[in-house]
C-alpha cells in the first residue's frame, strides 16, 4: 500500500530530525574521541594495563561511532530517495515498505527480508564478520 502524502510528510519531517540530531551527537563524539586521544597522549608514560584499558576505551567509541556514521548514511539515502520519489520502496527487490516499517525506522530502506540478507551478507553496523 502506497504511503499517503501525510504520512510521506510525517516521515520527511522524522528524518530531517533524525539527521540533526545525529549530525550534533557526532560532532559530540568527534570532540570526545578527540579529547580521549589527547589524553592519552599526555598520559604516554603509564603502564601497559592503563594501556589496553584505553584502546578497549577507543574501540567502544569507535563501534558506537560507526554505528551512527551507518545510521547517518542510511537517512541521507532516506532523504534523497525523499527527493527522487522512490522514498518507502525496498532497494533491493521494489516491495512497499509500509508505514508500519518506515514509522519504526524512518530511515529504513529495505524491506525486512532482503535487510536480514543484507545483514548476513555483509559486515555491518560494527558487527564481526566472522
Ligand atoms: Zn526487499
Amino acid at each position: 500500500m502506497a504511503l499517503t502524502s501525510e504520512q510521506l510528510q510525517e516521515l520527511r519531517q522524522r528524518v530531517v530530525e533524525r539527521r540533526r540530531e545525529l549530525a550534533t551527537e557526532l560532532r559530540g563524539d568527534a570532540e570526545r574521541l578527540r579529547g580521549e586521544q589527547y589524553g592519552m597522549l599526555a598520559g604516554a608514560t603509564h603502564d601497559a594495563g592503563d594501556e589496553s584499558v584505553a584502546d578497549l576505551l577507543a574501540d567502544v567509541g569507535q563501534a558506537e561511532l560507526n554505528r551512527d556514521l551507518a545510521e547517518l548514511r542510511d537517512l541521507e539515502i532516506a532523504r534523497m530517495r525523499l527527493e527522487g520519489g522512490s522514498y518507502g520502496r525496498c532497494m533491493d527487490c521494489s516491495v512497499e515498505l509500509g508505514f508500519e516499517r518506515l514509522s519504526a525506522n524512518a530511515a529504513a530502506v529495505r524491506c525486512v527480508a532482503c535487510q536480514t540478507r543484507y545483514e548476513r551478507t555483509h559486515a555491518g553496523s560494527g558487527r564481526p564478520s566472522l
